[in-house]
Order: structure tokens, then sequence, then C-alpha cells
């Protein structure tokens, strides 16, 4: 048998005209808020108490909505977040549950660039996965609203797998995932946050640094990946 293979290997030919072009990545996984969805809790906070009464909410340390959506993404389901953010601060109760009740209003817009470089990966056949920061109750109003989550071969949720980028164990949790097509030092990753292309990286992942959607064409064909230029 190993003999077999090495004279298959002995048999490859002479080099392809191509062969000092990059060889291109086994699969993409992208991140979703910010590089395909335009995420912003500002207009479905605003949806409940109006733009002022929001923005001193998402402004107020002691509140620290960030932190409050972070452990949210790391597992913790809305019915205990929601427990918790009004047992500690009664007076945000029209903020806080507004946040899921017009969660759809967070969603800003889809990100066309970023979905059109999608489409055409997928086209090719290029295996495509996502690694999201979500809340795993506030994931399935994405699925219901954006059609083209199904071009992904699988969808890596933090808040379903209680850990969150840039925590390392998540990408462990993605190894498995694209175990049966590639490691992860064979994937290219995608993600606007530099907290989260350095963890990527740390693991092998070939990490893009999202800023735009031409730019991440530009820095996807130079790797190889069959995209077209845009004139
Ligand atoms: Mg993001």
């Amino acid at each position: 048998m190993r003999d077999d293979l090495a004279a298959s290997a002995d048999a490859s030919g002479p080099a392809r005209d191509d062969a000092w072009a990059p060889r291109p990545a086994d699969a993409v996984v992208f991140d979703l808020g910010n590089v395909l969805i335009r995420w912003d809790p500002v207009p479905a906070i605003a949806a409940a108490v109006g733009p002022e009464r929001a923005a001193a909410f998402l402004a107020d340390a002691a509140f620290d909505f960030a932190a409050w959506n972070r452990a949210n993404d790391a597992g913790r389901s809305l019915d205990e977040a929601e427990r918790v953010a009004l047992a500690s601060h009664p007076h945000y109760e029209q903020e806080v549950l507004g946040y899921r009740q017009n969660f759809d209003a967070s969603m800003v817009e889809e990100i066309a660039g970023t979905v059109a470089i999608l489409r055409e990966l997928h086209a090719a056949q290029v295996p495509l996965f996502a690694l999201t920061n979500w809340s795993a109750d506030l994931f399935p109003f994405a699925v219901e609203r954006f059609e083209w989550l199904d071009l992904f071969e699988d969808i890596v949720v933090s808040g379903e797998e209680g850990v969150a980028k840039p925590d390392p164990e998540i990408f462990e949790v993605l190894e498995e995932r694209v175990r049966h097509l590639a490691g992860l030092d064979d994937c290219i990753f995608v993600d606007d946050s530099p907290a989260n292309v350095l963890a990527a990286e740390a693991t092998g992942l070939d990490a893009i640094l999202f800023t735009g959607p031409e730019h991440l064409r530009e820095d996807l064909i130079a790797r190889g990946m069959p995209l077209r230029h845009l004139p």
C-alpha cells in the first residue's frame, strides 16, 4: 500500500504553471457580527425607551452593557441575564427587556460586500464555517432573517458552547467541527476584533483582521482564494 502511494506521488508529473501561486486554504471561517451583519444595540434599546435613554444606559459604566452582553455570549441564558440585571438595576427594566424584545433592530443590516464574497466562495465550492460570539437565545433571530446563513457548512455559536472568543477553548470547538475537512492551520479566519485575530493566530489559523469587504476580497485573492477582482 505504501509503495503504491509512493509510486503515485512520483507519477504526479511536472510542476504546474501555477506552482508558485499560493495554495488556497481548505476552508474559510467567518465571524458574523460586524463582518457579515452590522450589529448595534442602540436601535433595539431606543425602540423601547427612545434614543437618549438608550445612549445613557449604554454609556453607564455601573451597568456595563458590554460585560453583560459578553456573559450572554459565553452561555448565560437571556432569562438569567435579565433576572440578574433587573435585580441589580431595577430602574433599567425597560432598557434591559427592550433589548431582547427589539433585538431584530440591533441587526442593522447585512454587510453586502462580505455577503457577496460568501456567495462567490460558496459557488466555487469552498467549505465555509462561522465562529460567532452570539447569545444562544438571540441567534435564532439571525437565522430567521438572513437566508445566506444556510451557505455555511456549520456555525459555531459561542452561547451554545458556553465559551466565547477570544478564549482559546472555543477554537478547540472549531477544530473539532472542521476536522473532517481540515486542520486549523489549513483554514482562513476572518474577524473584526484584533483580540480574536491574535487568539486565532495562536491556534494556527491564518487570521485576517476585517476592516471592510474591499480589503477582505483582496486579502483572500492574495491567499489564492477563487474570487473576482472588483473593477
Ligand atoms: Mg465581530
